[in-house]
């Protein structure tokens, strides 16, 4: 029987995988992939705290990026910008292998082309079927960990609840010489309710993507569409990807000899879809916790209750705020959008927020209540017809009231 069974070699899977063989345990990694060669969805963008804290390879970063070009729904420029990298765009692909690589340097064993159907959990020991390569398995295990990624449905038939919000994103590959900032364009016409971006990768390439309650793959069209008309796009290179992002935790991410790391957990941030950096810290909490409970053979759900507390206690508020910020930004119109982008700019919002110390890529809570400590933010959001109940949420206060700079 091996100690460990991880399904999904995405980031979150490999890394947890890493560090337990490091640590000395048998670990399997079951991945449906034939090839980790094969495309991904995602757009690659991780701070560089995140770089930084995972040792991320440079040969692995397309580029970084200083900043970004926010559009408002008319075409009003907001550039945040610091002196210093703020975030590396990856090579998403060579980042599965990377990390894959990593633990198989160190022992963990990749099945690829294995689809796991079912997760049944004993007394004793984990059983888990599906097949690899189209012949059946069924293999035995101390304990599983669950890293599949954005599926809904495999999650929700381990019985620890479901999802309770998600959105669907779609990305596409293009030929954009001309492109060396990231831009993000906001409005209800390109991507209701979140946002599109245009991130320059290799030279001459980048990604054109969007995240929307509806209809994707047609903002999208349209999107590609302006983005040639106005020349920042000359081709379109590969069949758009289809993915999705999780808003909300899974209501638990343990259980008996079985925990939930990275996306399937929804350790995503609300705000921008960003799920790298958060999965890649909770898959760290999931190996310390694991390895105390492998160590003294307690693989209770009382025991691995513990790597729940702990990412919550690093992420919970992230995710809350994160989920409340979201849900604001969901229900402006574009008026509204346009106003905000014109306050950030005149009342010097966006200089002082470039300038604080404490204004980060990776944790958005602190972001969102410094910019509700404005009183005209505070002042025109109010104005906004927004639920007494979510200013709450996020401000701590009712609809206008409570302390201001
Ligand atoms: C359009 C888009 C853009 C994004 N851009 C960014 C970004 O710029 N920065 C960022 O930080 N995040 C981004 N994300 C989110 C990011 O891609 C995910 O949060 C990240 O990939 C999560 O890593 P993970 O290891 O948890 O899951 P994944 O990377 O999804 O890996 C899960 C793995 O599990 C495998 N698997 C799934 N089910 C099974 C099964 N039943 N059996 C066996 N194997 C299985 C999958 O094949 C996959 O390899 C984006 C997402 C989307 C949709």
């Amino acid at each position: 029987m091996h100690d460990v069974a991880v399904v999904g070699g995405g980031p979150a899977g490999s890394h947890v995988a890493a560090r337990l063989v490091r640590l000395g345990y048998d670990v399997v990694v079951l991945e449906r992939k034939q090839f980790l060669s094969e495309p991904v969805c995602c757009t690659g963008i991780i701070s560089r705290e995140c770089a930084t804290t995972f040792a991320i390879d440079e040969d692995l970063i397309f580029r970084w990026a200083n900043g970004a070009r926010l559009f408002s729904p008319s075409g009003e420029v907001i550039r945040l910008w610091r002196p210093e990298p703020q975030a590396a765009i990856v090579d998403r692909v060579s980042f599965n292998i990377s990390l894959a690589s990593r633990a198989q340097g160190r022992g963990a064993h990749y099945l690829m082309g294995t689809q796991v159907r079912t997760v049944s959990v004993y007394d004793d020991r984990v059983t888990i079927e599906g097949s690899c390569n189209g012949e059946p398995l069924s293999i035995e295990v101390r304990v599983a960990v669950v890293a599949t990624g954005f599926s809904l449905g495999f999650v929700e038939g381990l019985g620890l609840g479901r999802i309770g919000d998600s959105v669907p994103g779609v990305q596409v590959e293009v030929s954009a010489p001309g492109i060396d900032d990231v831009e993000v364009y906001c409005g209800q016409e390109v991507a209701p309710g979140f946002f599109a971006w245009l991130v320059p990768t290799s030279p001459g390439c980048a990604l054109v993507g969007l995240l929307s309650r509806r209809s994707p793959g047609t903002y999208l069209d349209r999107l590609l569409e302006s983005l040639e008309a106005q020349g920042k796009v000359v081709s379109t290179n590969s069949e758009p990807l289809h993915w999705g992002i999780p808003l909300k935790p899974l209501p638990e991410t343990y259980g008996q000899r079985l925990v939930v790391v990275g996306t399937a957990a929804g350790q995503v941030k609300p705000t921008t879809g960003g799920g790298i950096y958060y999965g890649l810290l909770c898959a760290d909490i999931a190996a310390d916790c694991l390895d105390r409970a492998l160590a003294v053979d307690d693989l209770s759900a009382r025991r691995l209750a513990r790597y729940e507390r702990e990412w919550k206690k690093k992420l919970g508020r992230e995710l809350r705020v994160g989920y409340w910020a979201r849900k604001l930004y969901e229900r402006l119109s574009d008026r509204q959008i346009e106003k905000i982008f014109d306050i950030m700019q005149s009342s010097g919002i966006i200089e002082d927020l470039q300038e604080a110390e404490d204004l980060s890529f990776d944790w958005h809570g602190g972001v969102v209540s410094r910019v509700f400590n404005y009183r005209v933010f505070l002042r025109t959001i109010a104005a906004m017809n927004i639920p007494a109940s979510l200013m709450k949420r996020l401000t701590g206060r009712g609809r206008g009231g409570g302390q201001t700079t």
